[in-house]
């Protein structure tokens, strides 16, 4: 049978030599390859300092708690998200207030954000952690102002976003700090890694320690001046990321590429609603997430998944609502109703197979399919 993965990284003879070229050296860790690919990320970036990380949460986790939030705060966030996006407010005992999503570019909504600061009356959340979902940017022009306004910190969870740019500007850049995330399925990959970057360098200088354990600057290896972690990254993982970051451009235009060969081929389908995004962002593409017809419902959203993993294609429901998962209904009580924007879109979602190398054939094969059990075949 044909089998097409959801994902799947691309991995070329750059990455294996970069990877090697680590392996016969004695710096395994904290080496020369960490600073490389620290310092290439924060160049393509054009920002100052760039932290990497075991993982995009340890990168989300070291955001939250270098701002100085904890019990008593709040964080502003999206409901439409990967979970990490907001159990890292907890991780520090803040809570998050989720605001539901504008369902074109199913990133957080600036004005619901507005309303919600007002219509509360407890103290001002202390920041918005907008995420830029599937790698579209969000509306960041409303987000500063709305936070610059009210005094509150802007997190980035830019973790789906490399590259993606916002009126000419990359996203990561916007906020007091950003996080990006290299897990197999992200658009560059380091097996299992973060960053986390910022022009604020007592920022850098506490991520620095806190990923370390706590270690100071310059002190010694057995000395701990606060409270931290281990979310080091290895220099074979770094030295992966530095290759894909190198070639990061081919990769965003591969996507683009496969993006628009789906585009093409399902702008007729009626049944479905192909993603559509404001002309002036370029998208990164992290995934292609297409959506059933409001005719269609979650039930029949899954028996068309379960045909379609049956036939050998790879796909997925980006996202479940995180206010549906069953710890937050467990801690925090919400039910479905509570934001309808999310719940609709994410009840009639499907993510089929996309990345780099994903062939022509191999997307008419996924769209006849796809067209074929909507069909009832
Ligand atoms: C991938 C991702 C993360 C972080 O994932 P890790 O697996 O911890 O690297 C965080 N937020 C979003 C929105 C993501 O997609």
């Amino acid at each position: 049978m044909i089998k097409i993965p959801l994902s799947n990284p691309d991995i070329t003879d750059l990455e294996k030599e970069y990877v090697l070229s680590v392996l016969s050296t004695p710096n395994l860790s904290l080496g020369p390859m960490l600073e490389r690919f620290e310092r290439a990320f924060a160049e393509y970036m054009g920002l100052k300092y760039a932290v990497a990380l075991n993982s995009g949460t340890s990168g989300l986790h070291l955001a939250v708690k270098s701002l100085d939030i904890g019990p008593g705060d709040s964080v502003i966030t999206t409901p439409f998200s990967f979970i990490a996006s907001s159990n890292c407010i907890l991780f520090e005992g803040a809570i998050p207030v989720f605001v539901d999503i504008d369902p074109h570019t199913l990133n957080i909504d600036p004005q619901q954000i507005e309303d919600c600061i007002k219509k509360r009356n407890s103290k001002v959340p202390k920041a918005i952690l907008p995420v830029h979902v599937f790698g579209c940017p969000c509306e960041m022009d409303d987000i500063r102002e709305i936070a610059e306004r009210y005094g509150m910190y802007v997190i980035e969870d830019a973790c789906e976003a490399i590259g993606a740019e916002y009126r000419g500007r990359k996203a990561g850049t916007f906020g007091d700090v950003a996080v990006f995330a290299f897990y197999p399925n992200k658009q560059m990959t380091t097996g299992e890694g973060g960053m986390l970057v910022t022009d604020r360098k007592e920022i850098y200088s506490l991520c620095k320690s806190l990923r370390n354990q706590g270690r100071g600057e310059d002190g010694g290896w057995l000395m701990h001046e606060r409270l931290g972690y281990n979310y080091r990254i290895s220099d074979i993982n770094c030295a992966l990321g530095l290759a894909q970051l190198e070639r990061i451009e081919e990769i965003l235009r591969k996507r683009e590429k496969v993006a628009q060969t789906y585009n093409e081929l399902l702008k007729d389908v009626e049944e479905v609603i192909i993603p559509d995004y404001p002309d002036d962002f370029r998208i990164s593409w992290f995934v292609y997430v297409i959506r059933l017809k409001e005719d269609f419902n979650r039930e029949d959203r899954d028996r068309i998944l379960e045909g379609l993993r049956e036939r050998g294609i790879g796909c997925n429901k980006y996202f479940p609502p995180i206010h549906l998962q069953p710890f937050y209904r467990g801690a925090f009580g919400y039910k479905e109703g509570d934001f309808p924007v999310t719940e609709s879109v994410s009840s009639r979602t499907i993510a089929l197979p996309f990345y780099n190398n994903l062939t022509e054939e191999q997307i008419a094969y996924v769209v006849e399919t796809l067209k074929e059990i909507i069909a009832g075949g």
